[in-house]
């Protein structure tokens, strides 16, 4: 697969990536740090040592594990995995859980300090406002429980004068940075999300995936093809004489037929199948099937296109077919041979009448 220059966006989700991983766990080791110091300095001597040392292990761990994350998240293209960004959720949600917990424990009665942090962290780090939901949850129960079960250790002494504005501290800081925190992931996150999603993704004018996105699902078809020992084929489609339809009723009607064969096409395949727009008016599609249920599929697109028309002026009606070549999964072949293949097989339909599917030379 060629190299290609990262777009802005690319670079905006991988520097997005980054931070998900780095800045929860600056917080994390920085804790560590201090907290080790002020054990050892007798600043802080009530804090027990062995859940210190095993504090200490598990922020360790998360450096690891944080430095495994970095290195195995992006493929040859430099565009992250879409399945390590699962990862990275769930690294993220474990740890901000077990900090929390640990730090409520770690330092009994001044811990507010920390909700805030925590959920500036996951202010910036999650932008999915359910899984934000889930964590923050998870925490203020979590909390409540731990202040349940270590109530003496957890709270000053109620005939204490700051018995009670240590509570109401505490629990305002709660409401105050979960409220924050879901009103910021809801409606900032969500969108920003789903315009970068969008334009990541989608090609704006046919509304199928771009050819940067089909980069990453072909070489996770491959992968899959060889560990799983299933099957998929390609299927490359071409618009016959399209040049003709452009320079006879303009280029903003090609754009119209175009939109039409997108569609088209996107309707005609199962929801795994995958289509993508791979050149101007080349779209490639991936079908996670074996060659004879995709020759079917094919033909029922090529069928679909020519037996409607396209409406010109609201009155001319316009008919276009399409070629397609098809390629299936070989045990031997790269994707850059299936895709030459199946070029190869388009060119042949190309020269031999046009409006075909062909599946072998
Ligand atoms: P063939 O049957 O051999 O495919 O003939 P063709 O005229 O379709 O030839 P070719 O596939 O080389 O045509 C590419 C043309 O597609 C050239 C260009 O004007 C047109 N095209 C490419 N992208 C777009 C687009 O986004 N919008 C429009 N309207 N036309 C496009
Ligand atoms: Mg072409
Ligand atoms: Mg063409």
């Amino acid at each position: 697969m060629e190299k290609y220059d990262l777009s802005a966006i690319d670079a905006y989700i991988n520097r997005a990536y980054k931070i998900i991983i780095v800045l929860p766990l600056t917080g994390a080791t920085t804790s560590a740090f201090v907290f080790t110091i002020f054990k050892l300095t007798n600043l802080w001597p009530m804090v027990p040592i062995l859940p210190l040392v095993l504090y200490d292990l598990i922020n360790l761990f998360y450096l690891i594990f944080a430095i495994y994350l970095l290195k195995t998240g992006f493929d040859e293209n430099g565009t992250i995995k879409p399945k390590k960004i699962l990862v990275a959720k769930l690294y993220i949600g474990i740890l901000v859980f077990a900090q929390w917990n640990y730090i409520t424990y770690l330092i009994p009665y001044h811990e507010w300090w920390a909700y805030l942090f925590f959920f500036i962290g996951l202010t910036i780090v999650f932008f999915d406002y359910r899984f934000t939901a889930l964590i923050s949850a998870s925490l203020i129960i979590s909390t409540f429980i731990s202040w349940i079960i270590n109530g003496q250790y957890h709270f000053l002494d109620p005939a204490d004068t700051l018995f009670l504005p240590s509570l109401i501290l505490r629990l305002f800081c709660i409401g105050l940075s979960t409220s924050t925190l879901l009103f910021i992931t809801y409606f900032g996150g969500k969108y920003l999300v789903e315009e970068l999603d969008r334009h990541a993704n989608y090609d704006t004018l046919t509304h199928l995936l771009n050819r940067r996105t089909m980069d990453t699902y072909l070489n996770e078809a491959i992968h899959e093809a060889h560990s799983k020992k299933s099957t998929f084929c390609l299927m490359m489609i071409d618009i016959d004489d399209f040049k003709h339809v452009n320079d006879t009723y303009g280029h903003e009607f090609g754009d119209e037929v175009l939109k039409y064969v997108a569609n088209t096409i996107s309707t005609g395949v199962k929801k795994n199948d995958h289509v993508f727009r791979w050149g101007g008016e080349e779209i490639l599609v991936l079908l996670k099937t074996d060659s004879e249920k995709a020759y079917a599929a094919a033909e029922r697109i090529r069928n679909d296109i020519v037996k409607d028309a396209i409406l010109y002026n609201n009155k001319e009606k316009v008919f276009v077919s399409v070629t397609i070549g098809l390629s299936s999964f070989n045990e031997n072949h790269t994707i850059k041979d299936m895709m030459e293949d199946a070029d190869q097989k388009l060119y042949y339909g190309k020269n031999n009448g046009k409006n075909q599917v062909v599946i072998s030379l």
